[in-house]
């Protein structure tokens, strides 16, 4: 049974076309990311566009509903793959304006194809974190999204964008006036859209409903953590009353949005006090991430649950970000080789046989984890045991990313399709 409190943050995802304001529409749950739509004197604007051409159609046919106008621009918030693949069916006429912060794409080393980068390792490493291929009845949510949801024409309808913001501006979304903040956040190329008519702020993801994703397991460059808490306080202070985040429900009332903005914050600059002491206090991160919590008043808050992204990992995406990996304890200057170091302790253990026999009794299953990647390095067969410990983790674990990864890997390492 899953993490009973993982389920019950799927409500944040329920299929809805919901209506912020007059003229003004966000799409929830139909795909990954949400997709929003201001309807102008004559046109559209489109805000992000989904990660699929199929959920982007079905989007469409939603908001064909509502208005028949044209669709005159499209605005991307940042240049994550779940936002920008639909855009091919929204850009019906060619040419439109197709808008973008001028870092687009920073976060991104799959846009480049050229490039020699680790784009194998990141492209299993996403299959893992949200499930794909992994039954239906086994996936709960991606985290940020449904697991239900359209693959065909996954990553298929990117634009490149035509319009590039250098410096936060006003634009006129015919007859509505628009503020695009740059808001580095989750990306370094974010974008934010503000309505200060309406009051109404599309936050991309720099805010949705789950603790800050610092740092995404499929693999990241480093999230500059102060720079996403400043950003949080730069759309606190705007004041919103409807927030339109970039996955999960919308939220109404500037106090509430106020509290969300500003414990999100909060939550961020106590992830960089906490590791930094620990740090100074030379501390090792593995320590660190064993007595790292958020105080009472953060951990209260329902749209701080990590379930999407982790404390823990976050605590060593900072640690990592601003040293780098050396943690200061010469002993990691230099590595056994993971062969070596399962040898000795099979050896400590009275060979590979009473190695296994450990790991199996063992009641911690982190602990037996780490004794099963011992038996594989020196090729024994644990890869069932290790399967079924990830299967009990996933059980337990309340963030998606986490609990789908262990399924995928339990998956895969049963299935030897890619033993590790
Ligand atoms: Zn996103």
């Amino acid at each position: 049974m899953p993490n009973p409190d993982l389920l019950k943050h799927s409500k944040q995802f329920e299929k809805k076309i919901i209506q912020l304001s007059d003229g003004i529409w966000s799409a929830v749950g139909f795909a990954a990311s949400n997709v929003h739509m201001i309807e102008g004197v004559d046109s559209l604007t489109i805000i992000d566009t989904s990660e699929s051409t199929k959920a982007a159609e079905n989007i469409l046919t939603e908001f064909r509903k509502i208005s028949q106008k044209p669709i005159g621009r499209i605005i991307y918030t940042h240049s994550h793959r779940d936002h920008i693949s639909g855009a091919s069916v929204f850009a019906e006429k060619p040419k439109i304006p197709i808008i973008a912060s001028e870092a687009f794409k920073s976060d991104l080393i799959d846009l480049d194809t050229s490039a020699v980068s680790p784009n194998k390792s990141l492209e299993r490493r996403t299959l893992a974190q949200f499930g794909i291929g992994l039954e239906s009845s086994d996936r709960v949510s991606l985290g940020c999204g449904p697991a239900d949801r359209p693959m065909e024409g996954l990553g298929a309808g990117y634009v490149k964008p035509n319009k590039r913001i250098i410096s936060n501006s006003e634009i006129d979304l015919d007859g509505i006036t628009a503020k695009l903040i740059l808001a580095p956040g989750e990306t370094d190329d974010h974008l934010v859209v503000w309505l200060p008519n309406t009051q109404i702020l599309f936050s991309g993801d720099n805010w949705y409903h789950a603790f800050p994703n610092l740092y995404a397991i499929r693999g990241t460059p480093y999230r500059d953590f102060q720079t996403w808490a400043d950003s949080l306080t730069t759309l606190a202070n705007l004041k919103p009353n409807i927030l339109a985040p970039g996955h999960t429900m919308p939220v109404f009332g500037q106090e509430k949005i106020h509290d969300v903005l500003k414990s999100t914050r909060e939550a961020i600059l106590y992830v960089i006090k906490y590791t930094s002491e620990g740090m100074n206090h030379g501390k090792s991160i593995d320590d660190i991430c064993a007595s790292i919590n958020l105080p009472k008043n953060l951990k209260t808050k329902p749209w701080l649950g990590e379930y999407y992204g982790k404390l823990t990992w976050a605590a060593r995406a900072f640690a990592s970000g601003t040293l780098g990996w050396y943690d200061g304890n010469p002993t990691h200057l230099g590595n056994l080789s993971s062969a070596k170091r399962a040898k000795y302790i099979a050896q400590l253990a009275g060979g590979v046989d009473s190695l296994f026999e450990q790991a199996r009794k063992s009641t911690d299953l982190q602990w037996c984890l780490e004794l099963c990647d011992h038996l594989i390095a020196l090729n024994y067969p644990a890869q069932d045991l290790k399967a079924s410990v990830m299967r009990k983790l996933a059980e337990d674990e309340i963030n998606a990313t986490a609990r789908n990864t262990y399924l995928w890997e339990a998956k895969n390492i049963q299935n030897n399709r890619n033993p590790l």
